[in-house]
């Protein structure tokens, strides 16, 4: 999968669990959420840095060294170890290190339509040598379809973030918010 699809899918999804965690938990020690109740419970930027980290870590470092875009940047072991990185690094921001981690599995998740080294380095694997660029690979169907995709669910939280009271400033200053008061 690509970019935008991605980050879209992920964001969606990030709303969708925070509201669920509300509802279900929170309602009923009558906590009320905030304005920003989404964004802030994942933080914002560290969800798009996890949605997008096992790219990161495979198209930026894995890629240019071995040849392959799939590489330990998209195993589990490679994820676990990142996990209990992102804990101990963010201890104290619980929705900085949710966000880094529900990033991640949501990146695995969205790219098992195609060839994932789940257990490497612990199982061998053929990698899949690189067969067409990277605008080859965006003209795909299923990858422009998921595009367009990942493109109406950030149209679709955009209104919902401006239906909630948000002005263009005010909205930055939550994407930087990394930590909620309430939630901590
Ligand atoms: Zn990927």
């Amino acid at each position: 999968m690509f970019l935008i699809a991605h980050i879209g899918y992920t964001l969606l999804t990030a709303e969708i669990i925070a509201h669920l965690y509300y509802w279900l938990l929170l309602k009923k020690k009558n906590l009320e959420p905030t304005d920003s109740w989404g964004i802030v419970h994942f933080a914002f930027i560290p969800l798009i840095i996890g949605a997008l980290g096992p790219d990161i870590i495979d198209k930026l470092i894995s890629e240019p060294i071995t040849g392959y875009g799939r590489y330990i940047g998209h195993s589990i072991p490679f994820a676990i170890l990142m996990f209990i990185l992102f804990i101990v690094v963010f201890r104290k921001k619980p929705t900085v290190y949710s966000a880094l981690i529900l990033g991640w599995i949501m990146h695995i998740i969205l790219d098992t339509a195609g060839f994932i080294p789940w257990f490497f380095p612990f199982v061998n694997y053929t990698f899949q040598p690189k067969t067409q660029t990277y605008f080859q690979f965006l003209l795909q169907p299923y990858v422009y379809y998921n595009e367009i995709g990942g493109f109406l669910s950030l149209v679709f939280l955009s209104i919902l973030y401006f239906r909630r009271g948000f002005t263009p400033k005010s909205f930055i200053q939550h994407v930087f918010t990394f930590t909620s008061k309430r939630f901590e």
